[in-house]
């Protein structure tokens, strides 16, 4: 059997992707709204146990996946030469895997070059998400995000230019109500300058035991209200000027799914975004949100 140790979470459109964990944790594990990894001591697992996870996947589900995902929370920051070597394995025991994908910081991303990068997407590994969570660098020293907007547009245009696909993902409600305008205006402008192939967003949930959380019960951080965080939604989108990035907020934390293609579909999302805050659909009930 493949083992997995602790929780272990995927993008949304990586469903259907064979798990494999190269990391257990997340190599950074400081963002204050996260609680992802609870006592989950961040450590890269050896070549041998990532090799008897795929051998077992090979022998006993061979067929049964066309995308693998390279789990945990940043298996990116792992170095070239050890992201190789996993990278040969799965291209020889799988040889019509479609592609690979992987979680990435802008640091780890930063930290490779441009030859190393193009190695990757020339072994299928063409698809990384990033967590850019807002476009402000107020909001992100304040999370503890590790990585500000700079570096972050740095790497997505980086990793694109590298053949890697980037999907960025966004956190709304991060900036609580102090600074949710900055938050929707900095994003969009950040998300406008990367450019990326997918952009989408989540919607803030606290979760206790974090310093968002702690912030929040003793009043020094405001929780938008569903209402507020689709007006955030509807500010960036209005800002968002991007050449075919396919946009979507189809996670399980968000008030409303929607999806299209920009600038195609920037109208329909706006139009479709207007019903919701008129109250002419009906936004998820908070018992069926979850992270
Ligand atoms: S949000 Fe991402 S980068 Fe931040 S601690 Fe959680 S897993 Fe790590």
């Amino acid at each position: 059997m493949i083992t997995y140790k602790g929780t272990v979470i995927r993008p949304p459109s990586e469903a259907d992707s064979l798990l494999i964990q190269v990391t257990y944790g997340c190599s950074h594990d400081k963002c204050a709204f996260c609680g992802t990894y609870p006592g989950k001591a961040f450590k890269i697992r050896t070549f041998a146990e990532i090799k008897a996870d795929l051998e077992w996947a090979k022998k006993n589900i061979d067929g049964e996946f066309r995308r693998i995902f390279l789990c945990d929370g940043d298996a990116m920051c792992l170095s070239f030469n050890k992201l190789m070597e996993i990278l040969n394995l799965i291209n020889s025991l799988f040889p019509d895997i479609q592609r690979i994908g992987i979680y990435a910081n802008a640091r780890n991303i930063l930290a490779k070059t441009e030859e190393e990068l193009t190695e990757f997407s020339r072994n299928k590994l063409t698809i990384a998400y990033l967590g850019l969570e807002s476009g402000s660098d107020k909001i992100l020293k304040a999370v503890n995000k590790g990585s500000t907007a700079r570096e972050m547009t740095d790497a997505v245009i980086r990793a694109q230019k590298c053949g890697i696909k980037m999907s960025v993902i966004g956190l709304l409600g991060l900036g609580g109500r102090k600074l949710s305008r900055e938050h929707a205006l900095e994003t969009a402008r950040v998300c406008n300058a990367m450019n990326p192939r997918f952009l989408s967003f989540l919607t803030l949930m606290l979760v206790p035991g974090t310093p968002l959380c702690d912030d929040y019960e003793n009043g020094r951080f405001e929780l938008l209200t569903a209402g507020e965080m689709l007006e955030e939604l509807h500010l960036i989108v209005t800002n968002l000027e991007l050449n075919g990035t396919i946009f979507r907020t189809n996670h399980a934390s968000n008030y409303a799914p929607l999806e299209g293609t920009l600038p195609k579909d920037k109208d329909k999302l706006l139009r479709l975004l207007k019903t919701y805050l008129r109250g002419e659909a009906p936004v998820k009930d908070e018992f069926w949100r979850g992270l």
